[in-house]
This record gives structure tokens, C-alpha cells and sequence, in this order.
């Protein structure tokens, strides 16, 4: 019940890690998990050290889009995390069968995700690690807000297709991030245009007085490096996708 949402419980930092910053979604399969995956390749491409903690429980899909697999090694009592495309990155998928941690109920997928959060080594005290992007599970239930609440979460941004199903779901979203006191830094809008319509997102920005972050089209070149483990942002460094992502890097 969002009405009984409170301020975040307590809350373990990650050791070494300088910002830690949340995409999420209201709705399953908007593109949430593409633009976090770029947008931390687009980070990483302003120079920041950035590191990736895909928390989607519901279907953990970093391992396909940044082409990792196999457990990661453990060292000292950490765990070390896989480093693809310059980004170091940590799944729940990685560390159980996908049909486990679907049935998760909000508790137990919480502690999975402190545990990656924590006892993953994304920076040290030499080197920090400049940002952590945590990519959230979908919705605006339970295990949302259980995540939420425990995650030490500077700041969140928003992902939403434009039609008004899905920004009803983004709006939800918002509001149980101000809840636990976690700014949203802005609304990004995905598969933009002809299909689902265009400009929705920004409207709803502008109504919430949060940031309109910009859009991305409809792209097949999106899907297939999601699929193909070759995110756009990182292999083609010059195109149209890095350079939409590289204005929302820089307003985050
Ligand atoms: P979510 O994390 O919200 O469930 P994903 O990022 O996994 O969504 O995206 C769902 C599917 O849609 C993936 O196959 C992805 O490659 C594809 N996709 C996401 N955004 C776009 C886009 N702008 N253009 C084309 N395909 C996209």
C-alpha cells in the first residue's frame, strides 16, 4: 500500500561507491533495462567510472545485454564483479536460476539485493567508483518499495513508453520515490513515435515538475544490441543513440 510508504529504513551504503542511482519503470518491458545499460555506458564515456547493478528480479536481463555469464569470482570475501564495456556489472541473474528469484517475494529479494550491493567490490579506496547504476525491478508494489526503501538511492530516473497507460505507471512510480525521499531526476520516453505516440512523457514531466530527460525512438539497431550483448552507446560511440544518451548523462 503506497499510502503507508515511509521514509527509507536503514539503509547500507556501498563501500567505495560515490553516487548510486536508480532506473526504473512502472511498467515491464518499456526499456527500462536499455536505458540503463546505456546510460551507464554513456557515463562511463564522460570518463566516470560506473558500475551496473541489474536488482530486476523479474527478469534480470544485463547478462544478455552486456554478454556476460557464469558466477562471479569471489575474493577476499567480495565478490568481483564482470567488467563488460568498460562497465563493471553484478545481475541477480548471475547468481540464481531465473525462476527462483521471479517467486521472490519482496524480503527475500531485497536481501539478495544488499548483498550485490554491498559485498560486490565496485570501487576501492584508491580507485571510487564514481556512479552505480541500479537497474530496478518494473511496478510500484511491494518489492519496489521494499527495494527502494532499503537501497541508499541518490537519485532515480523514470522510464516510459508515451502512451497514457504507461505514464499512469511512471506517475505511480514518482510518487514512491518522493515517498521515501529519493528525487526523481527526470522521465525519459522510449519507443517514441509513430507506434506508441510521441511527446506523452514530456507533458507528464512537466504536469509532475520533474526533468523531461528526452526520447529515444522506436530502433531496431536498440534491439539488436540488447540482444546481441553490444549496447549502442558503447560500440558505436559516434551515432544517433550515444548521442541522445550523452545528453541525459550529463543531466544526471
Ligand atoms: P524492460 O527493462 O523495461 O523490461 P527492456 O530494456 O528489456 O525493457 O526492453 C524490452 C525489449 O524491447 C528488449 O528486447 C529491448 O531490446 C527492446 N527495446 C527497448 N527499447 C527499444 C527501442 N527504443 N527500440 C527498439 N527496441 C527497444
Amino acid at each position: 500500500d503506497q499510502g503507508r510508504a515511509k521514509a527509507p529504513v536503514a539503509t547500507d551504503r556501498p563501500a567505495h561507491v560515490r553516487r548510486v542511482l536508480a532506473v526504473a519503470s512502472g511498467k515491464g518491458g518499456v526499456g527500462k533495462s536499455t536505458v540503463a545499460v546505456n546510460l551507464a555506458a554513456a557515463l562511463a564515456a564522460r570518463g566516470l567510472s560506473v558500475g551496473i547493478l541489474d536488482a530486476d528480479v523479474y527478469g534480470p536481463s544485463l547478462p544478455t545485454m552486456l554478454g556476460i555469464s557464469g558466477q562471479p569470482a569471489y575474493e577476499d570475501g567480495a565478490i568481483v564483479p564482470h567488467v563488460a564495456h568498460g562497465l563493471k556489472a553484478m545481475s541477480v541473474g548471475l547468481l540464481t536460476k531465473m525462476d527462483d528469484a521471479m517467486i521472490w517475494r519482496g524480503p527475500m529479494a531485497s536481501q539478495a539485493i544488499t548483498q550485490m550491493l554491498t559485498q560486490t567490490r565496485w570501487g576501492t579506496a584508491e580507485a571510487p567508483l564514481d556512479v552505480l547504476v541500479v537497474d530496478l525491478p518494473p511496478g510500484t508494489g511491494d518489492v519496489q518499495l521494499t527495494l527502494i526503501q532499503k537501497t541508499p538511492l541518490d537519485g532515480a530516473v523514470i522510464v516510459s513508453t508515451p502512451q497514457e497507460v504507461a505514464l499512469a505507471d511512471a506517475r505511480r512510480a514518482h510518487t514512491l520515490f518522493q515517498r521515501v525521499n529519493v528525487p526523481t531526476l527526470g522521465l525519459i520516453e522510449n519507443m517514441s513515435g509513430p507506434v506508441f505516440g510521441q511527446g506523452g512523457a514530456k507533458a507528464e514531466a512537466e504536469r509532475l515538475s520533474i526533468p523531461f530527460l528526452g526520447d529515444l525512438p522506436l530502433d531496431a539497431a536498440l534491439r539488436e544490441g540488447g540482444d546481441a550483448g553490444r549496447p549502442p552507446v558503447a560500440v558505436d560511440p559516434d551515432g544517433d543513440v550515444a548521442a541522445r544518451f550523452a545528453t541525459v548523462a550529463e543531466r544526471v
